[in-house]
């Protein structure tokens, strides 16, 4: 995490480019503001409408999401969908959130893709990538339930 910007409210971290983005300090193509939440499209879309959706207060990851960015980033995000689906008529949508480095998270300031799709447009995510873990779905089920009781 950077430092804050002074004399600007909330969580914004210098040098992340989407709070710079919430703060109007650097461009985006912005679809919607709410006070909680944007969105706007991603510079390098793999569909048409390709949007990202953002707390508007800095957290790097999901697990630093409190209640109310979690509930205004999933209003948004719900509104968009209904949005993406008069605007340009997909079959359906993807959405997708690439948590952490090791997941493939870019830019560490959490974002919702949502990525219109189309029968036929080719796009392929996770599609191989069954494993069977080495522990079994109990043990596994046993170590989350224990995690959310901690
Ligand atoms: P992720 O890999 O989930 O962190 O995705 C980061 C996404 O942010 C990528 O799809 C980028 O194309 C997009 N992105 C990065 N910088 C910008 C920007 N300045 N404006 C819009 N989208 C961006
Ligand atoms: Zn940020």
């Amino acid at each position: 995490m950077g430092v804050q910007v002074k004399g600007l409210p909330g969580a914004l971290v210098e040098g992340c480019v989407f709070c710079a983005i919430s703060v109007g300090r650097a461009p985006a193509e912005i679809v919607c503001q709410e006070t909680g939440a944007l969105a706007f499209l991603d510079i390098h879309p793999v569909a048409p409408g390709h949007t990202l959706v953002i707390p508007r207060r800095h957290a790097d990851s999901i697990a630093e999401l409190d209640e109310e960015a979690a509930a205004a980033v999933m209003r948004l995000a719900t509104r968009m969908a209904r949005a993406l689906y008069r605007a340009l008529q997909p079959d359906g949508l993807t959405l997708l959130q690439n948590d952490g480095r090791a997941a493939g998270q870019e830019v560490p300031h959490f974002h919702l893709h949502l990525i219109p799709r189309w029968y036929g447009d080719g796009l392929r995510m996770g599609r191989g990538l069954l494993r069977r873990p080495a522990e079994s779905p109990a043990e596994i089920g046993r170590r989350i339930r224990a995690a959310l009781g901690g």
